[in-house]
């Protein structure tokens, strides 16, 4: 639906555009289609988010990204390298921007009243952080529970939240504790349970080398301290845990 109605929109415009060159009806169309889907993340998310490329950041960023090229022995006027500063930059704001969405306010835009008090189960959300140590990513999965006491929470914002706290430079113990700590604050539940199992570029790539470890980190409130209903919450995410 939301792909359609930026589709549309272009097609809009596209009509508006004729007799402009190709060139700059192409890149006019980009822009637009970017502006389009920030515009909808953030009705989403309940909230406006701050610029997705603040101007001055990619400027300042891009050119120390020139700098660590040339640092590291390369030629960034090498033709293959000449816009890679600026995509660095760009994907450097992109992979921290959770630093711009505020986790609470995600569950709050879509908290309703509600009777229910079994757990709910959000598992197997991908994850893609980067570590704080080396800046190196590190992904996996994340598996959320909580028991409702009065309130639920869309079941969308539950990966959104995730989402918002490993956009950051992070340590797998602390997005874990987060995640936790944020559902705790906002829904006021009878427990919160969740599991991250994830692969450290940093171990896989450098140092140790070991290509194939997983680390797991839980962290549990409430009802969840209670052996019985952790251990059903653990089977219930599965056999994946290692
Ligand atoms: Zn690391």
């Amino acid at each position: 639906m939301k792909l359609k109605k930026i589709m549309l929109s272009i097609m809009d415009r596209k009509d508006k555009i004729k007799g402009m060159k190709k060139e700059d009806i192409n890149d006019g169309i980009n822009e637009m289609a970017v502006e389009n889907i920030m515009d909808d993340y953030s009705l989403e998310v309940g909230f406006r988010r701050k610029d997705t490329y603040n101007n001055r950041t990619l400027a300042k960023l891009s050119n120390h990204y020139k700098d660590i090229i040339k640092l590291i022995g390369e030629d960034p006027e090498r033709e293959g390298l000449l816009k890679t500063p600026e995509r660095v930059a760009k994907a450097m704001q992109f992979l921290t921007h959770g630093y711009d969405l505020n986790p609470e306010e995600i569950l709050k835009s879509a908290m309703f009243q509600e009777d229910y008090k079994q757990m709910v189960i959000v598992k197997d959300i991908e994850i893609y952080s980067l570590c704080e140590h080396h800046m190196i990513p590190f992904f996996g999965k994340a598996h959320v529970a909580y028991i409702p006491n009065g309130y639920i929470v869309g079941l969308s914002k539950i990966p959104r939240v995730v989402d918002a706290f490993a956009r950051r430079l992070q340590v797998q113990e602390r997005l874990t504790t987060q995640i936790k700590e944020a559902i705790h604050n906002t829904l006021k539940p009878l427990g919160v349970a969740v599991v991250i199992e994830a692969q450290h570029m940093c171990m896989s790539m450098r140092g140790i080398q070991k290509q194939n470890s997983v680390t797991t980190t839980s962290d549990f409130t409430g009802a969840f301290l209670v052996d019985k209903t952790r251990a059903e919450f653990i089977h219930l995410i599965g056999s994946k845990l290692h």
